[in-house]
């Protein structure tokens, strides 16, 4: 899931180093149904570039069970209020959350 993700993410780089981003630089936060929340830093400077909202939509999707362990994977990376953060963020979203969505 991250290997594909950092698609998205590959002709950006960091606006402090001008590093690029790899696959290690995103972290998945939560997964809402069509929607993941990751976390974007650079792995050079440590930069953090905040959450991002991705559409699955975007994203070729073979298997949701592998999906599923990959959002799992490596709580005890996420720091406490990192969780409250994107957790505020989300319980603001309503019903028109999909605008955060790339077209
Ligand atoms: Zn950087």
């Amino acid at each position: 899931m991250k290997k594909k993700l950092k698609y998205l993410f590959e002709n950006l780089c960091c606006s402090q180093c001008k590093n690029g981003f790899d696959e290690d630089s995103i972290e998945i936060k939560r997964e809402e149904s069509g929607l993941l929340v990751t976390h974007l830093t650079c792995q050079k400077c440590g930069k953090s570039f905040g959450v991002a909202f991705v559409g699955l939509s975007n994203i070729e999707l073979k298997d949701n069970k592998n999906l599923a362990l990959e959002v799992q994977d490596g709580p005890d990376a996420i720091s406490y209020d990192d969780v409250i953060d994107a957790h505020r963020f989300i319980q603001n979203l309503d019903s028109d959350w999909h605008k955060y969505l790339p077209k």
